[in-house]
């Protein structure tokens, strides 16, 4: 059979494609891992929040919201988002980063200073001596990551996608028409191929006779640990410390923290490291009245990301029906929804309303004139 468009990659970006695209031909997805959604997308802080990232990122957020408030019907039995909430706090003078956070607030998506006090009242485990300022945003909220992956996954299925694990794509040529690719000495063929595949991304890209997009995987760590004794974290707000990258958020009636890491590295099965865990550790104890006494569990994902930290949505400059959907960086659920409408817009060569206000800016081609 030739498949209108083959995915490579069950991640968010693999899954939400592959459902958006069901409804214009017939899809297959492959998969290397055993099960999907292994990488970067079941090792999030599973956040959404609306002003992270560069002016583009926010956009394509924003946009996101309405999918997730209100999903396609019958998508999920249960919503998407629940609210959290995250909190800014600084020790120091930072406040040019405050205020460019405030300036962000808009009528329905406020962000508003509260006292040093409330904060320390909103999240007891702050010291309280050292908060100066603290601004807060209503609007950050948890996304359910399972849910949203297995719906996309299921979704797509129902719209006569085939899925398939444990198929890692080894090979692929083009005759001019058609692209042949084999995985697990299985031969598929396909007119149109979606480079979802995360961090190997350009591995993939390679593989297809394209030039690379530039991609850098970036190890980000993470820990789970208990909060103060008595202390219910679960209506905690997420926690960002201003001038470091450092964050704690509440995860299943425990404490998630992670440095904030970015270290370069090649695509892989991410671990974290002993010294980051340790030294995050000793960061929590010396910033927080927390007693960290024990890890509970750690992990780490890559990010990926291009020079201007923005994804790549879009054909390949020279090598045809090579379509390009990767560089989600440290945002590829929250944007999940928009990306997979414009990939399948683009794709497809339907009408749709993501391709006017996202296109170039997403396009591999834009990468060609970016300098060194
Ligand atoms: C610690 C951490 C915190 C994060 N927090 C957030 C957050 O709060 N909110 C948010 O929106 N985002 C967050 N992110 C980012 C988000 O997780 C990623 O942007 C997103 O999961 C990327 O999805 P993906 O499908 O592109 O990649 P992946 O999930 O990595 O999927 C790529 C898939 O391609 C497969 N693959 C690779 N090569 C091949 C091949 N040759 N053949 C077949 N398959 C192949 C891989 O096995 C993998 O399953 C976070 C990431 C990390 C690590």
């Amino acid at each position: 059979m030739i498949y209108d468009f083959l995915v490579i990659g069950g991640g968010m970006a693999g899954a939400s494609a592959a459902y958006e695209l069901a409804q214009h031909g017939h899809v297959i997805l492959l998969e290397a891992e055993s099960t999907t959604g292994y990488h970067a997308t079941g090792r999030s802080a599973a956040l959404f929040t609306r002003n992270y990232g560069g002016p583009v990122v926010r956009q394509i957020n924003a946009a996101s919201a309405e999918f997730f408030r209100s999903p396609p019907k019958g998508f999920c039995e249960t919503p998407l988002l629940t609210p959290r909430g995250c909190l800014t706090v600084s020790f120091g003078d930072h406040d040019a980063q405050l205020d460019a956070l405030l300036a962000l607030s808009e009528q329905g998506e406020e962000i508003r200073p509260i006292t040093p006090n409330d904060a320390c009242a909103m999240v007891p485990f702050l010291q309280k001596d050292r908060v100066k300022r603290a601004v807060f945003e209503e609007n950050v909220t948890d996304i359910d990551v399972a849910t949203l992956h297995l719906s996309y996954l299921k979704g797509a299925k129902a719209r006569g996608a085939k899925i398939i694990t444990a198929h890692p794509v080894t090979t692929m040529s083009h005759d001019g028409d058609i692209w042949s690719v084999q995985a697990a000495n299985t031969p598929f063929s396909a007119k149109r191929v979606i480079n979802a595949a995360g961090a190997w991304a350009d591995r993939i890209g390679a593989m297809a006779g394209a030039a690379p997009i530039g991609l850098i995987p970036k190890r980000r760590t993470a820990i789970i640990i208990n909060g103060p004794e008595g202390l219910d974290c679960t209506t905690l707000p997420a926690i960002d410390f201003a001038g470091s990258d450092a964050y704690i958020k509440p995860e299943a009636g425990k404490l998630m923290a992670s440095p904030g890491d970015a270290t370069p590295s090649e695509p892989m099965d991410a671990w974290p490291d002993d010294m980051d865990i340790a030294v995050l550790a000793d960061w929590i104890q010396r910033n927080t009245t927390i007693e960290v006494s024990r890890i509970e569990h750690s992990w780490a994902g890559l990010r990926s990301f291009v020079p201007d930290e923005a994804p790549v949505v879009g054909d390949d400059a020279d090598v045809p029906n090579f379509f390009w959907l990767a560089a989600q960086g440290g945002y590829g659920i929250m944007m999940a929804p928009i990306l997979a409408q414009l990939t399948a817009e683009l794709c497809s060569e339907t009408e749709g309303p993501y391709r006017n206000l996202f296109a170039k800016a997403l396009s591999p081609k834009r990468l060609v004139d970016l300098p060194e």
